[in-house]
């Protein structure tokens, strides 16, 4: 599901004179300004590390200024977002597809990992056409395993990690993957985001896996404003019913990956962007600087 991935680097659109087009381009004249902010910025002695940390995040100090959403809003926030966007992620796929497992979805969400969905989907592929169950790849040779599922990132590492979680399901969980949380995270590797993965995307138990685009997303619209997956996770719970989790990863997934994006988010297409405080800040800027 991508459910990890690293920040994409976009190319920039060049100049366009169609009239939506037009106001995005202007709008990259923002980012095309950071290093000369940075500058002033450094001048300033501000902590640099926690300047880069927002700016990866696409919170502007600004942007911590304003309110944040109502429930209410945030829930139409979620409404609209699922009219826009198409496609599923990896996990939406192998969660939804005939021969779905919570074993397949754990061990796809491993190898999601900083790494891309298509890459993670054909890796998932390869290993379930030669491992297709946990007793199977508990035998595995770690080695053969990490080649199967190249290129994907740190794939020495994750191919030892997919061979030891089998071998602990097999060895305690009768070849099964639990279905509850604590004896998740106690699988080698597994953390809360994969943990949740398995809950939502493999028992269709309610949850809300926190990746980078969750994270990102909604403190950019100002759902929640924090500084660590973790307590985005917090925060959602509080904000959302149990009744919307399952869809939050999905949706906020999908929609960081093509609309919300990590660099230059199409914020003039944005059916979010009349509630989004990011949006309000980046535009109210970038009118200042155009009347400048
Ligand atoms: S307007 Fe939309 S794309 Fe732009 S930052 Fe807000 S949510 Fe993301």
């Amino acid at each position: 599901m991508g459910i990890t991935a690293s920040l994409e680097s976009k190319p920039r659109p060049s100049s366009q004179h169609v009239s939506g087009q037009h106001v995005a381009d202007k709008s990259c004249l923002r980012y095309q300004s950071i290093p000369h902010s940075l500058v002033r910025i450094l001048f300033c002695a501000i902590d640099l590390s926690k300047i880069a940390s927002d700016l990866e995040c696409g919170i502007l100090k600004q942007n911590k200024l304003e309110k944040l959403r109502t429930k209410r809003e945030s829930v139409a926030i979620l409404d609209l977002i699922r009219v826009k966007i198409t496609g599923k992620t990896t996990l939406g796929k192998i969660g939804s597809a005939l021969d779905s497992s919570p074993f397949r979805v754990l061990i796809s969400t491993v190898l999601s990992a900083r790494t891309k969905d298509p890459v993670t989907e054909a890796a998932s592929q390869r290993l379930f056409r030669k491992f297709p169950d946990s007793s199977s790849l508990s035998q595995a040779d770690p080695r053969e395993v990490a080649q199967i599922i190249r290129p994907v990132l740190y794939h020495n590492v994750k191919g030892k990690r997919v061979v030891d979680i089998s071998k602990v399901l097999e060895q305690q969980f009768s070849g099964n993957v639990p279905s509850k949380f604590e004896e998740l995270i106690d699988l080698p590797g597994v953390g809360r985001k994969t943990a949740n993965c398995v809950l939502v995307y493999g028992f269709g138990k309610p949850a809300i896996p926190v990746d980078i685009h969750v994270h990102r997303v909604s403190n950019r619209i100002g759902i929640v404003r924090t500084k660590t997956p973790e307590e985005t996770e917090n925060e959602l719970c509080k904000i959302y019913e149990k009744k919307y989790w399952l869809d939050i990863n999905e949706l906020f997934v999908r929609f960081g990956q093509t609309i919300c994006k990590p660099v230059l988010p199409m914020c003039p297409n944005c059916p979010v962007r009349k509630l989004c405080n990011y949006y309000r800040f980046e535009f109210s800027a970038e009118m200042n600087m155009l009347r400048a």
